[in-house]
């Protein structure tokens, strides 16, 4: 067995159980992005007010940035309900069509993976969206015809990693559209003392600033490398993690000092010895890694721009001075002139 991604921010099955018990439920608990947790409160409370159903709200980022926590937040500080379901979940219009019928008032809905919604899907929830009704099929052959059915009034909460994926007409159809960024290190750092506490792992100041730094400004990052970390000092320090221990920990799980791992340095040597720096399309450079261009696109890529590593551009991935300076390498005359 291949030792799982230790960093990638993607969801991994061990993750699950965990991931529950260290999910802030309400605003209060939820650390950083302040900017879209006031408005949130202010839209929710207006909408409480006039109990009426909270505009159609659509949050887009990397994976692990809490999209999910913020849709169970939103519900709960509704004070309503939340089925959860994702794009590539919801295959027939009729899957839809029965979870929209059991909404009740004010309730919300989650699509995770919204982008990968099938179009027929995606159409049907326009009228849904935008009028609180929907028309369904009944019967087949010549006797078919379609009903309409009229909704309680409900929240679609929306989450994507690729916002450039979905459709205008659906994307038109959210009226709150938020960006969930990557954390500071100090938002981070908040994050693992909280999820120490929780999860009783004796932590000490230097040791979890170490994880923070390390953490690519993703909260399941943060927790995971935590965990590991845990795991680590356990066995090999006598359980408390200080600096020394979160340095060797992290060594060993391959995380460097700006927190990439075996993946990232992979993608940027690629990058620079293969293609000489670029540009390179993202399926030459999925080839070359052996990776699904997607996952590049969505769970690499992001933190790797966000840190100035690579510039995406529309001939391709362009690798930037700091990525040569990082791999230990002179940056190339050609490489120079394009700047
Ligand atoms: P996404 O849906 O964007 O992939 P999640 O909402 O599933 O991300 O978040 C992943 C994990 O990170 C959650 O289980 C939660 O424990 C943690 N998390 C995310 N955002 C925060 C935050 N702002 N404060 C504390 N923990 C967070």
């Amino acid at each position: 067995m291949t030792e799982p991604q230790i960093i990638s921010p993607a969801p991994q099955e061990e993750d699950l159980a965990v991931e529950q018990s260290l999910r802030p439920g309400t605003f209060d608990e939820f650390i950083g992005q302040k900017e879209i947790v006031d408005n949130l409160k202010l839209y929710i409370q207006a909408s409480r007010k006039r109990n009426e159903a909270l505009d159609h709200v659509l949050l887009f980022g990397p994976p692990g940035l809490g999209k999910t926590t913020l849709a169970y937040i939103i519900s709960k500080e509704l004070g309503v309900n939340l089925k959860q379901t994702s794009g590539p979940v919801l295959e027939r219009a009729a899957d839809l069509a029965g979870l929209l019928t059991n909404l009740r008032h004010r309730d919300v809905i989650f699509i995770d993976e919204i982008h990968r919604l099938s179009s027929v899907v995606e159409e049907y929830l326009y009228s849904a969206m935008e009028d609180y009704r929907i028309d369904i099929m009944i019967d087949r052959g010549p006797s078919a015809r379609s009903i309409q059915l009229n909704l309680e009034p409900f929240t679609l909460t929306g989450a994507t990693t690729r916002l450039g994926n979905l459709t205008s007409p659906l994307r038109d159809r959210f009226g709150v559209v938020m960006r969930v960024d990557f954390y500071e290190p100090e938002d981070i750092l908040e994050i693992i003392q909280r999820s120490a506490k929780i999860l009783d792992v004796k932590i000490d100041d230097d040791g979890a600033y170490e994880l923070a730094r390390r953490s690519r400004g993703t909260p399941r990052v943060a927790n995971r490398i935590l965990r590991r970390t845990r795991d680590y000092a356990e066995v090999k320090a006598d359980g408390i993690i200080t600096i020394d221990v979160a340095r060797e920990s992290l060594n060993k799980l391959g995380i460097d000092d700006r927190g990439l791992d075996d993946m990232d340095r992979k993608i940027l040597s690629v990058l620079v010895e293969q293609f000489q720096g670029g540009p390179v399309g993202i399926n030459s450079l999925s080839v070359a890694l052996g990776e699904d261009a997607q996952t590049i696109e969505d769970v690499f890529e992001p933190f790797l721009i966000k840190q100035g590593f690579i510039q995406r551009t529309a001939r391709g991935r362009i690798a930037q001075d700091l990525t040569f300076k990082y791999l230990g390498l002179g940056i190339p005359q050609k490489q120079q002139s394009l700047f």
